[in-house]
């Protein structure tokens, strides 16, 4: 065990006491195999990735040893499921091992995710299917490497036990790494059940682990909500510049700390359609492309609502402060968005009528149905001299008359500044991605993961590592086949 003895253990969630949690042990698996481990989360943890080689490493990871240190628990929360309040909720399996800090004083959580039932399991295995644990990931390396925040995972684990979804599929376990997994709903539990001082204690443990700039201010609980509102805000502005859609935006799955938490039917947007709805069962769209902002803003004022006992005195001038920390949100989520919008254009100076410029294209892209990636790479091929349109966007509008006339207009803005041509290439490729975690690619790692082979899975890590760039693999930048283009994703997972 010396690598993994290595570990600096640190369980600060487990001091704030069993009011917060479950003490719980892992569930073993039935012959846990490594498939994956990833050596960039390892380097966070200050691990030698030789470790992976280590039998004891499957062994700790599948949750069939114990790692040495560790205090495994199950947290308590709640949170707003589809708009429904839920009083009682809480890691049903996914198990916290430990916090490891590293050399630079970064805590990292390590969680179990399918590591069996805990007490918040009701009805249900306490399990993840290997399909679900291949999706998140990929989805934590794949946003990550999109400059996105996120929770990533340091392996995947394979295992023999069946599991009981719509058909019987095989159970495995990822270890999900993050800053913290505390959600919003960790602060709702409590003020449903009006133990304002418990959530004085969890909002101060975040704030002295992740923002310790603020520990000693006095109104330290209104600036860290101010931080997440915004880190909330900018983070869904993220989203919507790559076309991710979360697909359960519940109070339950949004972070403390401000990152992506919980890939269940999440879904990188093909052909642009505003209203995507990326989760199956989510029959209203609620969690719609264009509603997540937002549901953002909904969900952190109901962050915001729990946070009010802690913001002053009397009640009526606490409610204030809060209110003005949820009318944050809409200004952050507008100034973000507009500058990710006009670096996907390439726009450098502000003029009257970008704005205007920048929605028809959208609104074509949305009427044809056109790759929302590729659309966008094709449009860095646009010369602001040159009237021809170029194949690379030709090939994914439908309308071309309308096409025709936008770049009349786009070309006439591009002249209002100094910019070269390849110049302004060369900015958008930086921030319009090549590859994304298109559904179809995730199934076909997913098949090939079934049958124990990880090839698949290397080679789209190894582009998706890599977005902004022409992967080794056409078929990995390229609009999905035709039979590919149904798959549908639900929270069955
Ligand atoms: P999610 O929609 O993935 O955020 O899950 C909502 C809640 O259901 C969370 O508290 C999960 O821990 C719990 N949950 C989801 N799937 C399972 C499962 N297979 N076994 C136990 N609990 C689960
Ligand atoms: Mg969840
Ligand atoms: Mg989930």
């Amino acid at each position: 065990h010396r690598r993994l003895d290595a570990l600096r253990i640190d369980n600060r969630f487990a001091r704030l006491g069993e009011a917060y949690f479950s003490r719980v042990m892992p569930t073993p698996l039935t012959n846990p195999r490594l498939l994956h481990a990833n050596a960039d989360v390892a380097a966070l943890l200050d691990l030698d990735p030789a470790a992976f080689d280590q039998a004891a490493f499957t062994q700790v990871f599948a949750g069939n040893a114990p790692l040495p240190g560790a205090e495994p628990l199950a947290m308590l929360y709640a949170g707003h499921q589809f708009g429904v309040w839920v009083p009682q909720l809480g890691d049903g399996r996914a198990i916290l091992l430990a916090q490891v800090r590293n050399a630079r004083g970064q805590s990292w959580d390590l969680q179990l995710k399918g590591a069996g039932r805990t007490p918040y399991s009701r009805f249900a295995d306490g399990r993840a299917v290997l399909r679900s644990s291949v999706r998140e990931y990929l989805a934590g390396e794949a946003l990550h490497h999109l400059g996105i925040a996120t929770t990533r995972a340091l392996c995947l684990i394979a295992a023999d036990d069946p599991v009981q979804r719509e058909t019987l599929e095989r159970a495995a376990v990822i270890c999900r790494v993050a800053p913290s997994h505390v959600r919003f709903g960790s602060f709702e539990v409590f003020y449903d059940r009006g133990q304002f001082e418990r959530i004085r204690v969890l909002a101060d443990h975040v704030i002295d682990e992740h923002f310790p700039d603020l520990s000693a201010a006095p109104d330290r609980h209104a600036r860290w909500l101010e931080r997440l509102v915004d880190r909330t805000a900018e983070l869904i502005a993220a989203w919507q510049s790559v076309g991710f859609c979360h697909g359960v935006m519940n109070t339950d799955n949004m972070s403390a700390v401000g990152v992506t938490l919980d890939f269940g039917p999440y879904g990188f947007i093909d052909g642009f359609d505003a209203h995507h709805i990326c989760n199956h069962s989510d029959e209203g769209g609620r969690y719609a492309y264009d509603n997540q902002p937002r549901i953002g803003h909904w969900n952190c004022a109901r962050l915001v609502q729990a946070l009010v006992p802690l913001l002053g005195e009397p009640a009526e001038r606490a409610a204030e402060i809060g209110q003005a920390i949820v009318d944050r949100y809409p200004q952050t989520y507008t100034r973000a968005m507009t500058a990710r919008w006009r670096a996907k254009f390439g726009l450098n100076e502000v003029r009257d009528g970008d704005e205007a410029l920048m929605n028809r294209f959208l609104t074509l892209l949305h009427r044809g149905r056109s790759d929302f990636t590729l659309s966008f790479r094709g449009l860095a091929k646009v010369r602001r001299d040159d009237d021809a349109v170029p194949a690379a966007l030709a090939d994914h509008i439908l309308d071309l008359d309308a096409l025709r006339a936008w770049l009349h207009d786009y070309r006439a803005r591009l002249h209002a500044e100094a910019m070269a041509d390849d110049v302004r290439a060369a900015q958008m490729n930086r921030v319009n991605p090549q590859v994304v975690l298109r559904n179809h690619l995730a199934q076909r790692v997913i098949e090939d993961c079934e049958r124990g082979n990880t090839t698949e899975l290397e080679q789209l890590l190894a582009a998706l590592r890599k977005p902004f760039d022409v992967p080794r693999r056409a078929e990995f930048a390229a609009v999905p086949p035709p039979d590919a283009r149904h798959i549908t994703v639900s929270c069955s997972s």
